[in-house]
């Protein structure tokens, strides 16, 4: 047994991350200025998008995102039960209604023939989350939302816009087949929370088309008409008009300083996820009290967690049981998520039953996230395999 705690997902900030930030502290500008644009830059390029904002958070992307859909009270929008509750609350935010669509069977992620069933006249957006990294099935949400736009137009009196925003908070980087997410022109929102792939400490990207990133970028900044560098720089001046009581969501140079190294790095990053991913999947595949993570071909990446699923009919414990095994052998576990549904306001707010999503209730049973991250050394990871079978062996049915 490892003699000491190996926590589930400590910070990755290399020497190189702190020269950066030191020297934005040291120059002449700390908030949103040139670093920030840097960021932006590369980032955009990295994943292909028409334009990008970077944001304080991927809850202010979300939050953000849904206004400059128009998505306000009255609305409804579809997502998943599966997320962090950021995903559900920035919808209570723009005070519009959540409307849960369960997930597939044997997965994580949103099915698309759910939300098919849950689409009214008052349905503005569609919210899936490409969870863990893998893609939700694009082609077939792009498919419904084009076939209620139609049906829509040909009927009078509704011409209500429909449109889907990406949770991107877990796919940096993803492919869904040769489409890289955050190419598309619909607005996606990833995150550098510090425990994500890629991370500021806290901050979020926005990409989409030109047209949609230009609506958010004066929210992002209280709603003036001219950004504060701009206004400080030596060709600015002080004036600026106020167009709507904005948001106060942008990112600082400090957390771009992190952002861009951690960019260049992602790379690396993501080789030794692979290599876990693949230490893990061999070591754990023979013990049958456990389900690896479902793969899916042609819409994956980002392995941002590594989700095992417990067989429980053939241990003696439950999941909370089997994380405080877990803990009481030194590793650190983790769950993701508690289903939106079983929140007490949300279940109060919506009357909502903690069957009424079956396949989000089901695998929430059952689920548990182990040590992944990049600067998980093998020998640790050994260790939390060992602790695994040591479980599964002890509370064999
Ligand atoms: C982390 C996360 C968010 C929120 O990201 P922040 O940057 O912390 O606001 C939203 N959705 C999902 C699925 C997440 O994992």
């Amino acid at each position: 047994m490892r003699s000491e705690f190996l926590p589930f997902n400590p910070p990755n900030i290399g020497d190189e991350e702190i020269a950066e930030v030191v020297d934005t502290l040291k120059s002449q500008w700390i908030t949103s200025g040139p670093k920030t644009k840097a960021f932006e830059d590369s980032f955009r390029e990295y994943v292909g998008a028409e334009s990008v904002i970077a944001v304080n958070s991927c809850t202010a992307g979300l939050h953000l995102s849904l206004l400059a859909q128009g998505v306000g009270p009255g609305d409804e929008v579809i997502t998943t039960p599966m997320t962090f509750c950021a995903t559900a609350n920035v919808i209570e935010h723009v005070g519009a209604r959540v409307v849960l669509a369960d997930i597939e069977k044997d997965g994580f992620l949103l099915d698309p023939n759910q939300v098919a069933k849950k689409i009214s006249a008052s349905t503005r957006a569609i919210l899936p989350v490409h969870y863990s990294g893998d893609s939700v099935d694009l082609a077939a949400f792009d498919e419904l939302v084009v076939s209620e736009k139609s049906r829509r137009n040909a009927m009078d009196g509704n011409r209500k816009s429909l449109d889907l925003i990406e949770d991107a908070a877990h796919a940096l980087p993803t492919e869904f087949g040769t489409q890289r997410i955050g190419s598309r022109k619909n607005l996606a929102c990833f995150s550098f929370y510090a425990t994500k792939n890629l991370t500021t400490a806290e901050g979020g990207m926005i990409t989409g088309a030109t047209e949609l990133i230009d609506r958010i970028r004066p929210m992002a900044l209280h709603g003036m008409s001219k950004d504060a560098w701009k206004r400080f720089d030596k060709s600015g001046t002080w004036q600026y008009d106020l167009m709507a009581p904005g948001f106060k969501y942008n990112m600082t140079d400090i957390q771009a300083s992190l952002g861009s190294v951690q960019l260049r790095r992602l790379g690396e990053f993501q080789e030794k996820r692979r290599t876990l991913w693949e230490f893990y999947n061999r070591s754990l595949a023979t013990l049958s009290a456990v389900q690896l993570p479902p793969e899916y071909k042609g819409r994956s990446g980002a392995l941002h967690l590594y989700v095992l699923r417990l067989n429980l009919e053939q241990i003696s414990i439950s999941r909370d049981q089997f994380y405080d095994e877990m803990k009481l052998r030194n590793v650190g576990c983790s769950v993701h998520y508690t289903p939106i549904h079983l929140f007490s306001y949300y279940a109060k707010k919506y009357s909502w039953k903690p069957s009424d999503y079956p396949n989000a209730l089901a695998v929430f049973d059952r689920m548990i996230s182990i040590p992944f991250h990049p600067k998980l050394e093998l020998k640790d990871a050994e260790t939390v395999v060992e602790a695994i079978e040591d479980i599964c062996r002890k509370f064999r049915r």
